[in-house]
């Protein structure tokens, strides 16, 4: 297993707002892209290191996930690794997984945790030995992705399940920089949670530089991202929901999100 500190992770922004991810372990010359965006940034980063491509995983099928795939694969002889359900539209994919599955890239584990809601196939990625995982269009910082082929009670179960399997300390990476306009609807939700205002601080100094405000921490989005605290009972309160089930909380915070 490589020393945690040994990893070269590369974070890089590909097309409006979405992220493309490296992970190098120089040790094993193992190098692993999560989705692609658009491969052009993926190729440049490729040739400045001198990394080889060994594998690429996939969150989910949405064009703005995949699009690069084409041209990755043709100039690279990665393994694509994505959500077996989406075989049929992820072009060149080696390997299919479900929820649960392990999958070995090199000597580095990820586990394959599935978290349907925005897409029924979302696959969230968690690399347990370096401390970080990849949520895809799950969850963001500070927000989470829209409901789309799932229903508001599947994403919160989803949600829920990386709360559960996530510890405090994982480094949160996913698709989008949405942070900003997150925290100010989050604001909206909890205008008294003070670690939120610091929050929302940082990421309009971090905007207004044009750096990203990824990755999070799971202990940083459980303080501070409503969608994640819908089980909180003060953000029950603050909505007036204190006679509500979880999900019906969740599903208002979402309603409210997609109506704002
Ligand atoms: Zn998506
Ligand atoms: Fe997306």
């Amino acid at each position: 297993m490589p020393a945690p500190g040994a990893i070269d992770i590369r974070q890089f922004p590909c097309l409006s707002d979405n992220f493309g991810v490296l992970i190098h372990d120089p040790e094993s010359e193992t190098t692993i892209a999560v989705d692609v965006p658009d491969a052009q940034p993926y190729l440049d980063i490729l040739k400045a290191t001198g990394w080889r491509l060994t594998h690429i995983l996939i969150t989910h099928h949405h064009w703005d996930h995949v699009q690069g795939l084409g041209t990755l694969t043709t100039e690279t002889d990665a393994t694509v690794v994505g959500p077996e359900r989406s075989r049929s539209k992820i072009a060149g994919m080696t390997r299919g997984v479900e929820d649960g599955d392990d999958v070995l890239c090199g000597p580095i584990e990820v586990k394959a945790i599935a978290t349907p809601g925005h897409t029924l196939d979302q696959i969230s990625w968690y690399f347990p030995s370096l401390n970080i995982a990849h949520t895809g269009d799950t969850l963001f910082s500070l927000g989470c992705g829209r409901v789309f082929e799932g229903d508001l009670e599947m994403m919160w179960a989803s949600l829920k399940k990386l709360k559960r399997l996530l510890p405090d300390e994982t480094s949160i990476y996913c698709g989008h920089e949405y942070t900003e306009a997150n925290a100010r609807f989050a604001l909206t939700i909890e205008p008294n949670n003070a670690e939120l205002s610091l929050r929302a601080g940082e990421v309009a100094d971090l905007r207004a530089k044009d750096q990203p405000t990824l990755p999070t921490t799971m202990a940083r989005e459980k303080a501070t991202n409503p969608f994640l605290r819908a089980d909180e009972p003060s953000v029950k309160e603050a909505l007036g929901m204190t006679d509500k089930t979880d999900a019906e909380v969740f599903a208002e915070i979402r309603t409210r999100k997609d109506n704002a």
